[in-house]
């Protein structure tokens, strides 16, 4: 049987949301030794990603393992599925987690689970000027953020937590007594181990 393997998150977490098959291979000619990828098209589907994300995979397998892959998923040489696991892994952190969140719930624009859009340049540039933010904050902040993490992979997304979840990221980033505030809310009122 083909264990799952999470999507992003912690790989050791088995009540973790986002999952997905690991790559099988299957081998198609003995002689000629040539492969084929049987579950990448189940693959695809659990990462909820679409044939372009594919296609970019296969390039980085050709470019980085030295093999011809058709669209297909098959490939003639000596290939180990922890190789082709490593380069999907990289794909994945790539392109579809969130930078912020880290669920696998990035769209390339914003995130589907915590609603992030990244800054546009000018408002990059804007905000090297703005006064460095203390270590406690971050801190806080961070505490915040793992309890969104809790929310998302845990929780069916009710109208009540996508509130909840909208009220801290509308927290200013400085404010480190607040996010405090929300996380201790949100671990109480949802029974969530701090
Ligand atoms: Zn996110």
């Amino acid at each position: 049987m083909n264990t799952l393997i999470n999507i992003g998150g912690d790989p050791n977490d088995p009540h973790y949301r986002y999952k997905r098959q690991r790559i099988e291979l299957e081998r198609v000619s003995k002689c000629g030794g040539m492969f084929r990828i049987r579950n990448i098209a189940q693959i695809i589907r659990q990462l909820k990603t679409n044939e372009q994300f594919k296609e970019t995979l296969y390039k980085k397998f050709q470019k980085q393992l030295g093999i011809v892959i058709d669209k297909n998923g098959f490939f003639k040489g000596n290939v180990s599925i922890e190789k082709l696991e490593e380069i999907l892994e990289e794909q994945i952190r790539k392109f579809l987690l969130c930078p912020r969140c880290s669920l696998p719930e990035w769209n390339g624009r914003n995130c589907r689970a915590c609603g992030y859009v990244p800054l546009i340049e000018s408002e990059t540039k804007e905000s090297k000027n703005k006064p460095k933010v203390s270590r406690a904050v971050c801190y806080e902040q961070a505490r915040a953020v793992d309890a969104v993490k809790v929310l998302y992979s845990f929780f069916p997304r009710t109208k009540e937590i996508e509130a909840d979840i909208n009220n801290f990221w509308s927290i200013p980033e400085n404010n480190a007594e607040l996010h405090d505030k929300w996380r201790l809310y949100i671990e109480n009122k949802y029974s969530i181990e701090p």
